[in-house]
C-alpha cells in the first residue's frame, strides 16, 4: 500500500497556496485542499493544483442527507482528485450514496473515498459530554470504521492513535489517514490526539497530513522533507 506525507494547504487563497507550492519544484508532495482554500476559491483551484501535478486529497468533509452527498461526490468526482471525504457519523447510508456518487462517475478504482472518524481536535471528554456519545474514543473510531468498511468505503481519517486498532478490526487494505501528526517537542494548537511522524508509522498509519508544522516552519521544505524521512524512514 502506497504510504505518503500530505501537506494540508490551509492558505486563504489561491496567490498564497501557489507561492507557497512554487517552494517544492522538485518533489511535487501530495497535498490536501480544505474547506478554507475551496470556499475561497472554488473547483478552478483543485485543477490549477492538479495541472502542476499534485495528487489531491479534497477535505471537504461532507455531512448531509443521502441524496445531497450523492450529488455533491459527483461533481467531486469530475474534478479527478486522487482522494476525498465524508463524515462517518452522516449513518452508513449517507455513506454507502456517496459511494454510489462515485461510482455513477466510474471514478471508484481513481478516487479514494474515506471517512472521517472523530476529528483530531475532540478528546474522550468533549466527545462525552459535548457529543453525548459515551466511551472511549478509540472504540468509537473503530466502530465507525467497521461501518464505512462494511459499506464499501477504502478507509477512514483518525487519529495516529488509533490506527493500529483501525487496521487489526478492518485489515492492512483499509486505509488509514492521520492528522494529528507534530514533531517531537512542538505545540499541539487546537488538536487532541497526536503523535510523531515516527510513532504514526509505528502505528500503521498509511498518509499522515500534517499543516501548520509545515506550512508555518521556516523552512518548509527542510519540515517536509523531516516529516517524510522520520515517517517513511
Ligand atoms: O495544521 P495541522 O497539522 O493541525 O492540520 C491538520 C489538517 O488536517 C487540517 O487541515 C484539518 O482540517 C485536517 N483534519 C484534522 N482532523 C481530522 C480531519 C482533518 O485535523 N479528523
Amino acid at each position: 500500500m502506497a504510504k505518503d506525507v500530505i501537506i494540508a494547504l490551509d492558505f486563504p487563497g489561491k496567490e498564497e497556496t501557489l507561492a507557497f507550492l512554487d517552494l517544492f519544484e522538485e518533489e511535487k508532495p501530495f497535498v490536501k485542499i480544505g474547506m478554507e482554500l475551496f470556499y475561497a476559491e472554488g473547483p478552478q483551484i483543485v485543477k490549477d493544483i492538479k495541472a502542476r501535478g499534485h495528487k489531491v486529497f479534497l477535505d471537504l468533509k461532507l455531512h448531509d442527507i443521502p441524496n445531497t452527498v450523492r450529488s455533491a461526490i459527483e461533481v467531486i468526482a469530475d474534478l479527478d482528485v486522487d482522494m476525498t471525504n465524508v463524515h462517518a457519523s452522516g449513518t452508513k447510508m449517507m455513506m454507502g450514496w456517496a459511494l454510489e456518487g462515485l461510482k455513477a462517475k466510474g471514478k471508484e478504482n481513481d478516487t479514494l473515498l474515506i471517512a472521517v472518524t472523530q476529528l483530531t481536535s475532540t478528546d474522550q471528554k468533549k466527545m462525552n459530554e459535548e457529543l453525548l456519545i459515551p466511551g472511549k474514543v478509540e472504540d468509537v473510531v473503530v466502530a465507525y470504521s467497521k461501518l464505512a468498511k462494511d459499506i464499501g468505503l477504502h478507509g477512514v481519517v483518525c487519529s495516529p492513535l488509533e490506527a493500529a486498532a483501525v487496521k487489526k478490526e478492518c485489515g492492512d487494505d483499509f486505509v488509514t489517514v492521520t492528522p494529528g501528526v507534530r514533531f517531537g517537542g512542538m505545540m499541539i494548537c487546537d488538536q487532541a490526539r497526536v503523535t510523531t511522524p515516527k510513532d504514526a508509522a509505528k502505528n500503521g498509519a498509511d498518509y499522515i497530513v500534517m499543516g501548520r508544522p509545515i506550512t508555518g516552519a521556516p523552512d518548509p521544505v527542510a519540515a517536509y522533507r523531516r516529516a517524510v524521512k522520520e515517517f517513511l524512514g
